[in-house]
């Protein structure tokens, strides 16, 4: 596969400010696009730091470069200059760029107020363009950029905000020349599979072993936790698919068990999909993890379908007056405990007159925890309106942010059962 190198710039992300988001998703959209992403770096806003970072990536053999940051009109906004230096050529001004982005920024002025000598200078300055460089219409006020080193690769300069870089992202692949070099690129089809309670030892152990019945070297397997999911991609190289598919194949059938989806279907598409289709609704009566499900549950567009609602019910007080779990109930067995998991299930069914409830109580910690109910226990029941019940209750390992986010995963997965 040719090779890609991404440069993220932003002190912001150095000193941890923000986390990056670009880098991640222009790295899986690169994957997509059959490039092996060599190198991901993140560098401050000194100019010279950029500059090294892109020889690094070119020397290393990328074939594509792709920038993130540094397009606006403040001084510390050097991408543009130094990538041109990168490429040896000088800034020029673009008068069309120019009028197009004096259009926007007047829009911009007309609408807040704000205006002057400076808006005017940083308008001049987002106009320069290195020569010969192809300008990518401004999705925020800053042109993108695509920039060819003679002999080297090509550098696609791109703003630092998500959803302007994200927005420029389509024009930024139609522009000559990356069409170009998309077109000589083959799309590798990589095939993923998502597994549940899975070890990824397991995983490996059954790699090891086909490993020594099949040449698995013209597939790419690379294994990562995510969401307390274990997903397996399957990267062939060109003409090697169909062992892709026999390994795939041997992996499915291995771990049938604990597999969720053999096509890299996400767990929250299949829970959004099992409850469209069955036509059903659920409800949530949450302790320990705070809302945390149903904000899961409503991150879809579309869940106002299937998702009723819920209650955070995190006091005692809250679990009885809310959710109609018996004060005795409490007392009896404590507000941790499978037998209240169930009345928050039953509850929350009850007060959004919904098909599914889900209820979960467990202690978070870091505090809290006690000999029979330690830190991490957490009980889960899901219960349906035609009499079913699934209850759970684990003791989740990790922090208390870990614990949350793991219960959050768990009762998504019960509730596709
Ligand atoms: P402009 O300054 O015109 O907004 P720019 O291309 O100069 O565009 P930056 O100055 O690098 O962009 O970043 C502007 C803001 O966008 C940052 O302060 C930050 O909030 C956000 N941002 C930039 N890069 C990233 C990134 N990699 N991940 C997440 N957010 C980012
Ligand atoms: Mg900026």
């Amino acid at each position: 596969r040719p090779r890609a190198g991404i440069v993220v710039t932003g002190s912001e992300l150095l000193t941890g400010a923000i986390p990056d988001r670009n880098g991640p998703w222009l790295a899986e959209r690169l994957g997509e696009l059959g490039f092996e992403v060599a190198h991901l770096l993140i560098v401050g806003d000194r100019p010279e730091d950029l500059a090294d970072a892109l020889r690094f990536v070119a020397d290393a053999g990328a074939e594509l470069i792709v920038t993130s940051g540094g397009l606006g009109p403040t001084a510390d906004d050097l991408t543009g200059e130094v990538v041109a230096a990168f490429a040896g050529v000088d800034l020029v001004l673009d008068e069309d760029m120019q009028a197009h982005i004096a259009g926007i920024l007047a829009r911009w002025a007309a609408r807040t107020g704000f205006g002057g000598p400076a808006l005017e200078a940083a308008n001049r300055k987002q106009a320069m363009v290195p020569r010969g460089a192809v300008a990518l219409d401004p999705v925020g006020t800053a042109p993108g950029l695509v920039v060819s080193r003679p002999g080297g690769p090509l550098v696609v300069v791109l703003p630092g905000p998500p959803r302007e870089l994200e927005g420029m992202w389509p024009a930024a692949l139609a522009a000559e020349p990356v069409a170009a070099l998309l077109a000589r690129v083959p799309r590798a089809q990589a095939r993923s599979l998502r597994y549940f309670g899975l070890p990824e030892s397991e995983i490996a152990a059954t790699l090891r072993e086909l490993e020594s019945q099949l040449d698995l070297s013209a597939v790419e397997v690379t294994t990562c936790l995510r969401h307390s999911e274990l997903e397996v991609d399957l990267r062939p190289r060109p003409g090697a698919e169909d062992l892709a598919e026999k390994l795939a194949g041997e992996l499915v059938s291995r771990h049938a068990k604990h597999l969720v989806s053999a096509d890299g279907t996400s767990t929250d598409e299949l829970v959004a999909r099992a409850l469209l289709d069955g036509g059903l609704t659920v409800a949530t009566g949450e302790s320990c993890t705070g809302g945390l499900l149903a904000g899961r549950l409503v991150d879809r567009p579309g869940s106002s379908s299937y998702v009723a609602g819920g209650v955070v019910a995190y006091s005692n007080e809250a679990k009885v007056e809310m959710l109609d779990v018996p004060a005795e109930l409490i007392d009896r067995h404590g507000a941790v405990s499978p037998q209240v998991a169930r009345a928050l299930a039953d509850g929350a069914r009850a007060r959004f007159g919904a098909d599914i409830g889900v209820g979960i109580t467990g202690v978070a910690g870091p505090d809290g925890g006690s000999e029979t109910k330690p830190v991490g226990y957490v009980c889960f029941c899901v219960t349906t309106a035609d009499g079913q019940v699934i209850s759970r209750d684990p003791v989740l390992p990790g922090s208390r942010s870990d614990i949350r986010e793991r219960s959050v995963d768990l009762a998504m997965h019960l509730i596709l059962r």
